[in-house]
C-alpha cells in the first residue's frame, strides 16, 4: 500500500470509530480528501484506494489537476474563497461549491452553470465564530440566504459548511453544535437540505459527534502541506 492509502485507511477507521461512539451509521458520513497543494499523482494514489471525492481551494491549481485526471471519475468540491470573476469557471468545472456566502456569488454561479450539466450542488459557508478574517455568512443571515439560494434555477442547496476556530477544542465542539442547530432549524422550515460539512484533520471526531455528514480531510491523508 502507498503511504497515502495507509493514511486514508486510518482516516476511514477514525470516522467509523467516531460514528460508533456517537451511535451513528458511518455510511452517513462522506469523506472529502482535501488535495490542495498536493499533486495529481497523490490524488491518483487516493483513487486507487477507492476515494472519489476531492476538495480544492485554488482554482488554477485545481484546473491543472482536473485536466491531468480527466479520465478518472472524480467528484470535485470547491472549498476555497470565491472571487466573483471566477464564478464562470467554478460553475463549469466543479460538482460542488461549498463556500457560497453571499447573494451576488450565488446568482452568478447559477447563471453560469452550463445547461448540459446537472444542477450545481452548493453549501453555504457560515462564519460560525464571527471571525472578522474568515469568509462566511453570519449565523443570523443564513436563513435568508438559504431561501434565496434554494430558489435559484441552476443550483441545488445541499446544506451548510463551516471552519470553526480550532482552539480550544471545546470551542470547536460548541461551534459544531451551533451549526447543527442552524441546520436543523432550516430543515424544520422545510428546506430539503442533507449536508452538514464540518470536521477537518484535527477535529473530525468532535464534528462527527455533533452530527457532521461530510468531513474535509487534508493533512491526515496527504501529510503536511509544503
Ligand atoms: C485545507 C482545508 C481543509 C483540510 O484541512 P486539514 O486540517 O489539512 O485536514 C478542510 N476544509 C477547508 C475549507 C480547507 O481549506
Amino acid at each position: 500500500m502507498s503511504p497515502i492509502a495507509v493514511n486514508l485507511a486510518a482516516v476511514r477507521a477514525r470516522i467509523d470509530a467516531a460514528a460508533r461512539d456517537a451511535g451513528r451509521d458511518p455510511a452517513g458520513i462522506r469523506l472529502i480528501a482535501v488535495s490542495k497543494t498536493h499533486s495529481a499523482a497523490a490524488i491518483r494514489d487516493c483513487i486507487e484506494a477507492g476515494q472519489r471525492d476531492f476538495g480544492e481551494n485554488y482554482l488554477q491549481e485545481a484546473l491543472a489537476k482536473m485536466d491531468a485526471l480527466a479520465r478518472e471519475s472524480i467528484t470535485w468540491h470547491y472549498i476555497g474563497r470565491i472571487q466573483s470573476n471566477k464564478t464562470r469557471e467554478l460553475a463549469a468545472r466543479f460538482d460542488w461549491v461549498q463556500t457560497v456566502d453571499r447573494e451576488r456569488i450565488a446568482r452568478r454561479l447559477s447563471e453560469h452553470r452550463p445547461a448540459g450539466l446537472p444542477l450545481l450542488d452548493v453549501c453555504l459557508q457560515v462564519n460560525i465564530d464571527r471571525e472578522p478574517q474568515k469568509a462566511g455568512v453570519l449565523p443570523e443571515d443564513v436563513a435568508a440566504l438559504a431561501r434565496l439560494v434554494a430558489d435559484l434555477p441552476r443550483l441545488r442547496l445541499r446544506g451548510l459548511m463551516a471552519i470553526p476556530r480550532a482552539e480550544p477544542a471545546e470551542s470547536a465542539r460548541d461551534a459544531f453544535m451551533r451549526l447543527r442547530e442552524i441546520f436543523e432549524t432550516l430543515r424544520g422550515e422545510g428546506l430539503p437540505i442533507d449536508t452538514l460539512s464540518m470536521g477537518m484533520s484535527g477535529d473530525l471526531d468532535a464534528a462527527v459527534a455533533a452530527g457532521s455528514t461530510m468531513v474535509r480531510i487534508g493533512t491526515a491523508i496527504f501529510g503536511e502541506r509544503g
